[in-house]
Parts: C-alpha cells; sequence; structure tokens
C-alpha cells in the first residue's frame, strides 16, 4: 500500500508518454505535465499514435497515479478583451478534450488575472468562462483545479474566498475542485508553515469549499518572503518556508494524503535531492 504520493513536474519532450520513463527514473508516484508547449497559443494535435504509446506507458507504470495536466500559461479567462477571453476558452477545451483523451483525471489552472477590472467582475467573467469550456465538454470526466496563486500583479485566486466564489457562481460544481500551491500560499500571507496557521487554514478552505475539493498539493518552497506576493518557486527546504515549515506542512494528516507534485527549478541533481528531503519528512509522520 503506497501511504503518499510524491512526484515533479515532468517534461513531455520528446513525446508525450516519454514523462512515464523520466518520472519512474526520479522516483515518482505521481506527475505533472504538459499536454502541448505552455508558451505558444499553437496547441499539439494529439494522433492516435501519441494516445496509444502514452495509454500504454501508463500501463507499463501502473504505480504511479494520478497523472495531472498544468494548462499553458497564456490564457486569462478573466480577459475583457474579447478576443484574448475566447482564445482562453477555447484552449480550455481543447485541454479538456487532450486530457479526456490521455484520461487525465486532473487539469490545473490559474484562474486569471483582472487587470482593471474590479475583482467582482473578473470573478465572474472566470465563472462564465469556465461554464462555457464545461458546456463545450460535457463528457470530460476531467475535474478542473483552481491553483491557490501567490497574488502577483492582478492575480485572481490568492484569497480562498475567491476561489469559492468562483465555484458558488459555476453552474458545473462537480467539474471544479482545488490544488494548493504552498509557495503561493505561503507569498499570498497564509502561515502554512506554522502548526497554528496551517490547521486555521485547512478549516478555512474546508468551511468555504469543503476539503474534499482538494485534490492536488504544489510542493514549492519560495525564493520570495512571507506575504510577498511574488511568486518564486525554490528548492524544498532552502527558502524561506524552510525545512521547519515543510515538517509542520507534510505531518498535517489532510495535507500528506494529496499527490504531491514539485514545481522546483530544473535540475536533475536537485530532483534528487528534493524526493530525498521530501520522503524523509512523509516518513518522520505516521
Ligand atoms: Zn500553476
Ligand atoms: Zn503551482
Amino acid at each position: 500500500m503506497i501511504k503518499y504520493r510524491v512526484g515533479f513536474h515532468i517534461s513531455v519532450s520528446g513525446g508525450l508518454f516519454k514523462s512515464f520513463e523520466r518520472a519512474f527514473r526520479l522516483g515518482c508516484t505521481t506527475f505533472q505535465i504538459f499536454t502541448t508547449n505552455p508558451r505558444s497559443w499553437t496547441q499539439r494535435q494529439l494522433t492516435p499514435e501519441d494516445i496509444q504509446l502514452f495509454k500504454n506507458a501508463k500501463k507499463s507504470y501502473s504505480d504511479i497515479s494520478p497523472v495531472i495536466s498544468h494548462i499553458s500559461y497564456l490564457p486569462n479567462f478573466a480577459s475583457k478583451d474579447e478576443r484574448l477571453y475566447r482564445l482562453s476558452i477555447e484552449a480550455l477545451v481543447l485541454e479538456l478534450k487532450r486530457c479526456s483523451l490521455l484520461e487525465i483525471p486532473y487539469l490545473v489552472v490559474h484562474p486569471g488575472k483582472a487587470k482593471d477590472l474590479s475583482e467582482d467582475l473578473a470573478i465572474e467573467r472566470i465563472a462564465k468562462a469556465l461554464d462555457m469550456a464545461f458546456s463545450a465538454s460535457e463528457n470530460s470526466l476531467t475535474v478542473v483545479l483552481l491553483e491557490t496563486m501567490a497574488g502577483q500583479g492582478t492575480e485572481i485566486g490568492y484569497k480562498i474566498e475567491q476561489l469559492a466564489r468562483i465555484i458558488e457562481l459555476s453552474s458545473f460544481k462537480d467539474r471544479i475542485g482545488i490544488c494548493l500551491d504552498t509557495a503561493h500560499l505561503f507569498q499570498a500571507g497564509y502561515p502554512i508553515h506554522k502548526k497554528k496557521g496551517l490547521d486555521e487554514f485547512v478549516a478555512k478552505v474546508h468551511e468555504l469549499i469543503g476539503w474534499e475539493r482538494v485534490k492536488v498539493l504544489h510542493l514549492n518552497d519560495s525564493k520570495t518572503e512571507f506575504g510577498s506576493m511574488v511568486d518564486r518557486h525554490w528548492h524544498i527546504g532552502f527558502g524561506k518556508i524552510g525545512i521547519d515549515g515543510f515538517k509542520v506542512i507534510l505531518s498535517h494528516p489532510n495535507i500528506r494524503k494529496l499527490p504531491i507534485i514539485m514545481e522546483t527549478p530544473w535540475g536533475e541533481n536537485w530532483d534528487i535531492k528534493n524526493m530525498k528531503t521530501v520522503i524523509k519528512l512523509l516518513n518522520q509522520s505516521p
């Protein structure tokens, strides 16, 4: 019985199916990918061969689960620019389609940036964008996970209340979940690196959203200060959350049950080190 699931954001270079082998070599029991270029609106079309190879790899590495997708960086589901808004919704529909073909259960999404819109209006537009994408992909079983954000610039989603409101406004509540990111929460000013702060945070999520909606944890240290609202990821235990902070986070019974994905800066030696740190901390608690 696997007691916890840990992995990284893994490269898909050379083909989506290659991510499994890379994940396995790093000792992952779950991992995250981009199914298309994260910095381009031009989206990868999956061929029947891509899908078959991916499914075969999933069978060969059946202990690695779930596989999670992260949508590209370009969509802004709050945009008031109609062209960008439409492109964003289309990108989400296509991504949901790819996730369905690849049988990926969770898709992580950044809610959006308000720019010069009010927070309320931005949130309304996000809920509407999600609903349009959901109605255009009614057969998809993939759950969209709204990620907690640092609050950099005019990002929406750095307060749990904002995510709760998006879900409340949606007509497809069953298709929305939450992805917590430890670096973003810390940067947004939630003291999750302290036991009391973490307990209060978990209670707040449960009260406003329902803990069962939390499906994935992004485990990242923060290069920037607590409450900085500046989004910089760093290696586990080497940033401002620090090893004592991760001890608190990974001993929480609700948190350690989630699939844990590190999005630490690239580098295989660091990956090995980060994995060791996390496994050690997970093994220290029952
Ligand atoms: Zn993200
Ligand atoms: Zn993240």
